[in-house]
């Protein structure tokens, strides 16, 4: 399989490359523009890194804009998974503080 894969601070951001090629909108590209830090170029008809995959996982700020725009206007290629999250399945929020 085809894919894009770089890490960010909390998590990791898979693209399958299959499903761009039928993508009309480049949401991923728009949005990272728009809300992000503008780390991906279109380069034949899919997403790459404008910077090193070290540097994407330096410069994301994790605004999730990306998946939100390929999911809505794209072919839902781009996958955000939060690996490193930090929330205990057994924890509510304030339970520190008990
Ligand atoms: S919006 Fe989604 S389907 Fe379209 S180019 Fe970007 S990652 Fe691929
Ligand atoms: S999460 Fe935001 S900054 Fe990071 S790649 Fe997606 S749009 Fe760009």
């Amino acid at each position: 399989m085809d894919n894009l894969k770089f890490s960010f601070q909390t998590g990791h951001i898979d693209i399958d490359y299959s499903k761009c090629k039928t993508c009309q909108s480049y949401g991923c590209f728009k949005a990272c523009s728009l809300f992000g830090r503008n780390l991906f170029r279109i380069e034949d008809g899919r997403p790459v890194l404008v910077c090193s995959p070290e540097e994407a996982r330096r410069l994301c700020n994790e605004c999730l804009a990306c998946e939100f725009y390929c999911k809505q206007y794209g072919s839902s290629a781009l996958t955000i998974f939060l690996d490193n999250f930090g929330i205990d399945g057994d924890k509510k929020p304030g339970d520190e503080r008990r």
